[in-house]
């Protein structure tokens, strides 16, 4: 048995596997990773823009921004590599995906169990009173939206400067302690907090495999098997090893 097929035999007899994603695995689905060249941080200032101090005090100006946002989000469809997850997680296999994207692609895909990092995009809260809207009940032909206290909407994204949702990161922190198989998908996983699942779940004798086409800062003695595709390539060849290749 090669190394890939005991990565394969060791994937389908594990009793709790997990995935981490990251912006790499909605890449294939038309949004580019907002930290790369043509993503939204390229022309937008991360601070300026993403900073929730911005927002409060310039939300007129941080919706232009998050607007674009809304639209790249609305637009995506979910690729191979989010159909694979969620037939890994009918299998049984997969317990549970924790991402670090705000665009609900996972869902779509139809993975059940999903631990949202960043929060999402499917509602809006209300800055000042906390009501929260679903997304599709508000209109955003006028920026940026108001709750009906008259306070400024923000979507239920973290934005810097924010805590990770306590419940999330509790929830992936756990996740990560049960886990016998971590894969790293998509994220170099560098920055924390995200950074310390793969950490905890290695302390625990998790097997952890990477998906990423181009390396990652995640060290190499964390990585137990490393394939160097993109996700939407590599997932759905898992998912037809594991013996099933109806995926879509
Ligand atoms: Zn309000």
């Amino acid at each position: 048995m090669n190394d890939y097929r005991r990565m394969i035999d060791r994937l389908a007899r594990s009793n709790h596997a997990i995935a981490l994603t990251g912006a790499g695995i909605s890449v294939e689905s038309g949004i580019p990773d907002f930290r790369s060249l043509g993503g939204l941080w390229s022309r937008y200032h991360p601070i300026e823009y993403g900073h929730i101090d911005s927002f409060r005090s310039n939300p007129a100006k941080v919706w232009k921004m998050l607007l674009e946002m809304d639209a790249l989000l609305s637009r995506a469809d979910p690729n191979p590599a989010h159909f694979a997850l969620a037939k890994l997680e009918a299998l049984g296999i997969i317990r549970a995906v924790i991402t670090q994207n705000v665009d609900s692609l996972h869902q779509r895909a139809g993975s059940k169990r999903v631990i949202e990092f960043h929060g999402h995009n499917r509602s809006l809260r209300c800055e000042s009173c906390n009501l929260r809207y679903p997304r599709e009940k508000i209109s955003l032909s006028v920026t940026p939206p108001a709750c009906r206290c008259g306070g400024p909407l923000r979507p239920e994204i973290v934005f810097f400067g924010e805590q990770i949702p306590t419940i999330a990161f509790t929830e992936a922190m756990s996740a990560a302690d049960s886990c016998d198989f971590l894969m790293v998908i998509g994220t170099s996983a560098a920055v924390a907090p995200a950074s310390q699942i793969p950490l905890v779940a290695k302390n625990r004798g998790a097997f952890v495999l990477e998906i990423n086409p181009t390396p990652s800062e995640l060290r190499k003695e964390m990585v137990d098997f490393r394939i160097a595709q993109s996700a939407g390539t590599a997932l759905p060849e898992i998912v037809t090893l594991i013996g099933v290749n109806n995926y879509e």
